[in-house]
């Protein structure tokens, strides 16, 4: 695809405003630096958002002498942003203002069966209209919608290309949505969202390269490599959980056999915790969440059971995860999702070794492994952010109708 000036522009506006955002107050000086963008860019830029009120003056920096440099924060009551983390068991919503502080959530629960698109769709419904009147906010101040959903998704066309779990071909996700929500959609999956949680307000700020390992019931890596959140060329860069790591293994939901997903994703765990002791009383039937809780109460009480489980499923695990350091030499890689969060420490602690024992020394040295610092729903929120970037680029079209836009602009790396 050509980049177009419009599009540099609208990237240039949206670095500078997650730049704002991420280190409010900031000044046009610190922006220009941050960014790479020169300052007259970059006034350019921080004047539009003004005149958006995305932004606001907030008085001017101590200086020890010299000029005074004028200081710009976020507007949080700017607008409203909302972010929406549909998985294969939950559907979790959280309402932003624009400096992305959460005002509000909600939280549905997916139950087994509940696979139709239909029904996930009246999940959503619910919970975007339980945020919106919980935060008791006017609907006009909703800028977007970030949806994330599992697998693979078109962005452009909003269509669920292909949902293992709930085996989805083509639904049109969007098109559906539509019918039940009013405010501009944006689709994408976990595996993006996650990543840009992170690059922004999570672990991996200021990382250039990161990884960000989701384990859930789905499991997949998201990329940022370069400075940039790497997509691939049909959006779907990062499907490590099906990625091949026991030759004629378990057969995984995909119809292959032997994927990372099928020993580490929380149906896998469960099915190692039933080849270890059947009737294992940390075995919920059908209950993927109660029993990943009971697994990461059986780790802390130092259960052998438990602790045997998670060691197996570690193993496996550690191996993948090898592979993503020595394959992108990331200076993070964060562990990330539901799974993750139960399990805790004691889940980084075993990974670490695990991965110290199958990745190259080099690049083992120069990586950290940590959990997600982010103390909500890190997809929601890289969800919302989605939606911050589509309403900004809404806003460039509609500029670009009333007046040509001048070509001269540099290029901020892709965030
Ligand atoms: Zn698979």
């Amino acid at each position: 695809m050509k980049r177009t000036s419009r599009d540099i522009r609208t990237a240039n506006r949206y670095e500078v405003l997650r730049q704002i955002i991420a280190s409010s107050p900031t000044s046009r000086q610190e922006l220009a630096a941050a960014t790479g963008l020169s300052l007259a860019t970059v006034a350019t830029l921080v004047g539009e958002l003004l005149d958006l009120r995305m932004i606001t003056e907030v008085g001017f920096e101590d200086s020890a002498g010299g000029r005074p440099r004028g200081l710009v924060a976020v507007n949080a009551s700017g607008g409203a942003l909302i972010g929406v983390d549909i998985a294969e068991t939950y559907v979790h919503v959280e309402l932003f203002d624009l400096g992305l502080n959460v005002l509000a959530r909600a939280e549905e629960d997916v139950r087994p069966g509940e696979s139709l698109p239909e029904q996930v769709v009246g999940h959503v419904a619910a919970a975007v209209g339980s945020v919106v009147a919980q935060a008791g906010i006017e609907g006009a101040r909703v800028l977007g919608v970030g949806v994330s959903v599992p697998g693979q998704v078109d962005r452009a066309t909003g269509i669920s290309e292909y949902a293992p779990n709930w085996d989805w071909h083509d639904v049109p996700l969007l098109e559906l949505l539509t019918e039940h929500i009013a405010y501009p959609l944006y689709l994408d999956n976990p595996l993006r969202a996650s990543a840009v949680a992170e690059r922004w307000f999570g672990a991996a700020r200021g990382s250039g390269d990161a990884v960000v390992v989701n384990l859930g019931t789905g499991v997949g890596a998201g990329l940022v490599l370069g400075g940039g959140l790497h997509r691939g060329v049909s959006n779907s860069a990062g499907e490590w959980g099906h990625t091949t790591i026991v030759l004629d293994g378990r057969l995984c939901r995909c119809g292959r056999h032997g994927c990372v997903e099928a020993y580490v994703g929380a149906s896998g765990i469960m099915l190692t915790l039933r080849e270890l002791s059947a009737d294992s009383a940390l075995l919920h039937p059908e209950d993927q969440t109660a029993t990943i809780d009971a697994l990461a109460r059986g780790v802390r009480g130092r259960d052998p059971v438990a602790l045997k489980a998670l060691r197996d499923t570690v193993r496996y695990l550690g191996a993948g995860i090898a592979d993503l350091v020595n394959l992108f030499n990331p200076e993070v890689v964060v562990l990330s999702s539901w799974v993750a969060a139960a399990l805790g420490e004691p889940l980084v602690t075993e990974v670490r070794e695990a991965v110290a024992r199958h990745a190259l020394p080099r690049p083992m040295a120069a990586t950290r492994i940590v959990l997600s610092p982010i103390p909500t729903d890190p997809v929601c929120l890289g969800a919302a952010t989605f939606a911050l970037e589509g309403a900004l680029q809404s806003v460039g079209q509609r500029q670009t109708k009333r007046t040509a836009a001048p070509a001269r602009s540099r290029t901020a790396p892709p965030s």
